[in-house]
């Protein structure tokens, strides 16, 4: 990826986990592709995944397998069916075969091998394919890296700069000092910059149907999760509670005070997302899916109760908290296995806080502000999903951010946007925890929750 923008961060997928579900698909198709392509596609009788690090420890309860197998045979996180994903390794352990570019191929579960105390040096979320012949001997193989929010970059492209490109982006930043700087010497919003930039790549019509669709699935996501009881996917055995709420909150509502209870139906938005992402359903990854309820909730919230019109979440909500979402992927991390939930829910919550700024019609600065307060009392988080699963803290974790940022951006347009911590200090410091953040702390399930909660 050369050149990012809002467009590149917001993709549609399927839960639970970008890094974990989205990313492997992808890099799985890229195999079939790059096997195909080698010419070894013909002479393969078996493939073998070896999942490395944070995958190998947390990616059965990520649905990493079933997003391998069915990214082998060709799904693709925006177009698959949820519901054939989530069931992907079990159809290949009981019909004993994956089809693999039109080739049927014997399967078994010990085509994959879990080595989660062994992480490759250049990422922890790595994995392994290799075609073997039918004598056994291996005849291509290929190590991808899963970067977070789905990216992928294969062992020749990790830590390498970004390849040169013809596109010319019109407003080109690096890091908020220069966005805010491009700011007063255009006069132009975040947002009409970031479309600007967006539409130089990929003209006006894509960018524009793109940041459609990707407002549809959030909202789609968002009621879909605040109508579905029942119990989340994984030995953990918990229960929905989305949908519960929204029918306690409409019960207490009374017609005189539509607004009483925003925040707490921010919160059950968040909820909602996020209980259909650890369903594995279609949601977008914002930046990540761990975190993707934040950035809809605090969209639907903006819609529903500060009457901001669509039209204008689509546009000015995404593309601000997108072009925040830019800094952190280009400057620190929104990889939870790299930086810890810091890097995942922090980063949505600040991209967050940015777009609500925006749309209450917050100055530059005082967006940068509101970005910056958000992110700043996410520092340290770790990341320590019970049980492998993206369910607890995670659920329960997007709704608190939901409130944060939304705290943050009241914060932020109470001032004149002058502030002593600049939103480049914070990303700067949190590129800097997640580095001295012990392993344990970051996506493997060794540490913090995860090995205190017990489970029954
Ligand atoms: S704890 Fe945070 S970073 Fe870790 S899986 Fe959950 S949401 Fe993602």
């Amino acid at each position: 990826m050369s050149i990012l923008t809002a467009l590149d961060l917001f993709t549609v997928g399927v839960g639970p986990s970008s890094s974990h579900t989205v990313g492997p698909m992808r890099a799985a198709r890229r195999f079939v592709s790059e096997l195909t392509e080698s010419g070894q596609l013909d002479s393969t009788a078996r493939i073998r995944v070896s999942l490395f690090g944070s995958l190998g420890a947390t990616g059965v309860g990520h649905g990493t397998t079933n997003a391998i197998i069915a990214g082998l045979e060709g799904a693709a996180p925006e177009t698959c069916d949820p519901a054939l994903v989530i069931t992907a390794m079990d159809r290949a352990v009981q019909t004993g075969i994956v089809t693999v570019g039109g080739r049927t191929i014997p399967f078994a579960e010990s085509d994959f091998e879990l080595r989660p105390m062994t992480r490759l040096p250049q990422h922890s979320n790595a994995m392994t394919y290799t075609a073997l012949d039918a004598d056994g001997q291996p005849v291509f193989s290929r190590t991808f890296f899963s970067v977070g929010g789905g990216f992928v970059e294969s062992d020749d492209e990790i830590g390498q700069p970004a390849a040169p490109t013809d596109t010319t982006l019109p407003y080109p930043f690096d890091n908020g000092d220069e966005l805010i700087e491009l700011c007063d010497s255009t006069g132009m919003s975040i947002a009409d910059m970031a479309h600007a930039n967006a539409v130089a790549i990929y003209g006006a019509e894509v960018v524009d149907a793109r940041l459609t669709d990707i407002w549809t699935v959030m909202t789609n996501c968002v009621e879909s999760g605040l109508v579905h009881d029942g119990m989340l996917p994984g030995h953990l055995n918990v229960q929905r509670r989305a949908a519960g709420l929204a029918r306690h909150l409409e019960s207490q509502q009374t017609a005189d005070a539509p607004t009483e209870f925003a925040n707490e139906w921010l919160q059950a938005f968040a909820i909602a997302v996020n209980e259909e992402n650890a369903a594995g359903m279609r949601v977008v990854t914002a930046p990540t899916n761990g975190a993707a309820g934040i950035i809809p909730a605090v969209g639907y919230y903006a819609e529903r109760f500060k009457k901001i019109d669509r039209l204008v979440i689509e546009r000015d909500f995404l593309l601000t908290a997108g072009a925040i979402g830019t800094l952190y992927k280009r400057n620190a991390s929104i990889s939870g296995a790299e930086a810890g939930c810091q890097g995942e829910v922090g980063s949505a919550c600040s991209m967050a806080a940015a777009g609500l700024a925006a749309i209450l019609g917050g100055t530059p600065r005082q967006i940068e502000n509101a970005a910056e307060i958000a992110m700043e009392h996410n520092l340290g988080l770790t990341c320590d999903p019970v049980g492998g699963l993206v369910q607890m803290p995670c659920i329960e974790r997007n709704a608190i951010a939901a409130g944060t940022a939304v705290a943050a951006v009241r914060l932020a347009l109470a001032g004149d946007g002058s502030h002593k911590i600049s939103l480049d200090t914070v990303i700067e410091t949190m590129r800097q925890t997640g580095l001295d953040m012990s392993t344990k702390y970051k996506e493997t399930s060794t540490g913090g929750l995860a090995v205190n909660v017990v489970e029954c």
